[in-house]
């Protein structure tokens, strides 16, 4: 029997792909380096669809229908360089090779010249949604030439997650959009997590809240403008005691963030294409200093934190005063977050420009309401905003008219509420950048008038004037009298 498609790469994610693609009626061949991860998926899990066990990469080969489609689900990075090494000379004109790890779009970009030059196709899919989303349905971003979705998208968009009915899967944009548009939804994530972080320090910090009073909130929450998966799993973490103690569980957790890289990733490439990704790089920063324990013990014994007689009293934890605090804070959260996603759509605008990918955010907002970690009933909002003609779009979501109103009734408290972080001492990076991003956006004059005289000042860069066209430089260090350029 020829097999719909090929998974090579058996771990967690790969075998949950498999998996998905045979529950969903196609016949699976499956691969790994080592064979023990096949047989172990056919032992455990043959009965849900029709597998076929290979053992090598020309036996995989051997039994896909044309034109084949392999799917790679191995460790980013060298090995899907090794795995494709091993499988191109395998393949004939016009077969597909998918890529759904996570990848970095760079990489995405140099697989998918060098196997176009082969004829073949490279296909670099963002797949969001962990395990649980790869088994039951992620939010799938694939990039790769637009032919090759011909063949591929109605399979991904079949076993994709679906929002109302509709698959959040479409085609992206060519070579490494699919990976980057899943980093830029990764970043966000990031600025989401953060955010949600931040509400929840102030709100037990300056309001005096217990967790499991937050989760309380958090979970009233997920009725508003706010619903979504990391607010509702924010209130499980909350609630959540620890079987030793007894303790919040968050309490027993040590403050320390990893991460995996794509954050990083997206904040680079943020500075590299020029586009203010504040809310993002805070996040990354946060959990940077986050995972500075030792430094940060030391720093905590001389500059103690917590009050100290120069702080005024915290005004927030009687009733009534602490209500309101708390509803200040779920507007700042919300505006920020709208920063965040404000941000992050900006950058993929100006990441098509540099790499020439046709985005459409309206599809982009569509893919990311179910199956993945942002999903949110806000994006159904974003793709409204979106939903004009390309030339009427609004130039950034906080200028959409669904966003307007929203950012003029939370303002008030979003400055409330990063006053009272800066005067009681709790660090809110998000909170306070976003607001300095929304403030610096709608600002007339910008500081950087003078930031441009230094710059002539010292190093004869030039300056535009307001008043006529040119380029002008004053002679400094003698007449003082202003030249053209
Ligand atoms: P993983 O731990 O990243 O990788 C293990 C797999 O890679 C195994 O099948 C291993 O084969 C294979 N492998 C490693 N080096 C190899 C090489 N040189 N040649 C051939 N095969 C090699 O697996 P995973 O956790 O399932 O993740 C797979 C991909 O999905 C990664 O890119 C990961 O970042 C991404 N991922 C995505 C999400 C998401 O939410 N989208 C979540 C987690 C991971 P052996 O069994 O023979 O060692």
């Amino acid at each position: 029997m020829s097999a719909h498609i090929g998974v090579t790469g058996l771990a967690v994610m790969g075998a949950n792909l498999a998996r998905n693609l045979a529950r969903n009626g196609y016949t699976v061949a499956l691969h790994n380096r080592s064979a023990g991860k096949t047989d172990a998926l056919i032992e455990a899990h043959g009965d849900e669809g029709e597998f076929v066990r290979t053992e090598t990469l020309a036996e995989l080969v051997e039994s896909l229908e044309r034109p084949r489609r392999v799917l790679i689900m191995v460790k980013a990075g060298a090995p899907v360089d090794a795995v494709i090494e091993q499988l191109t000379p395998l393949l004939d004109e016009g077969d597909i090779v998918i890529d759904a790890g996570n990848s970095f779009y760079e990489e995405t970009r140099r697989r998918e010249e060098a196997l176009r030059e082969k004829g073949l196709h490279f296909v670099g899919v963002g797949v969001s949604g962990g395990e649980e989303g790869a088994l039951n349905g992620p939010s799938i971003m694939p990039g790769g030439s637009k032919e090759s979705y011909q063949t591929l998208g109605p399979m991904l968009e079949k076993i994709s997650a679906k929002y109302n009915g509709e698959p959040c899967c479409a085609w992206v944009g060519t070579d490494g959009a699919g990976h980057y548009v899943k980093m830029v939804h990764n970043g966000i994530e990031y600025a989401d997590m953060q955010v949600i972080g931040e509400a929840y320090d102030l709100m037990r910090s300056l309001g005096g809240l217990e967790p499991v009073q937050q989760a309380e909130a958090f979970r009233e929450w997920n009725t508003t403008d706010l619903a979504s998966y990391l607010i509702e799993i924010t209130a499980e973490v909350l609630e959540q005691e620890d079987e030793v103690t007894g303790n919040p569980l968050v309490d027993v957790i040590v403050d320390s963030a990893g991460q995996k890289g794509t954050g990083r990733w997206t904040a680079i490439s943020g500075l590299e294409v020029g586009s203010p990704v504040t809310a993002i790089a805070e996040s990354v920063f946060a959990r940077s200093i986050s995972s500075q324990r030792e430094l940060r013990a030391e720093t905590n014994e001389v500059f103690p934190s917590g009050l100290d007689e120069h702080t005024p009293e915290v005004p927030y934890q009687e009733e009534g005063t602490q209500q309101t605090f708390v509803e200040d804070v779920r507007k700042a959260l919300y505006a920020s977050k709208l920063v965040a996603y404000a941000q992050g759509l900006d950058m993929l605008v100006s990441a098509a420009d540099e790499y020439g990918w046709d985005l459409d955010l309206k599809s982009i907002a569509s893919l990311w309401r179910a199956g993945c970690i942002i999903r949110a009933d806000l994006l159904d909002t974003i793709m409204k905003a979106f939903d004009a003609a390309p030339e009427d779009r609004p130039k950034n979501l906080l200028l959409a008219e669904e966003f307007t109103e929203a950012i003029n009734e939370c303002l008030p408290s979003w400055r409330r509420v990063v006053a009272a972080a800066a005067t009681y001492g709790v660090p809110a990076p998000v909170f306070s950048s976003s607001l300095s991003y929304y403030d610096s956006l709608r600002r007339d004059r910008l500081p950087a008038a003078l930031i441009q005289g230094q710059r002539d000042y010292f190093g004869a860069h030039t300056y535009q004037r307001v008043d006529k066209e040119g380029t002008f430089h004053t002679l400094w260090s003698g007449s003082r009298i202003e030249v053209d350029a």
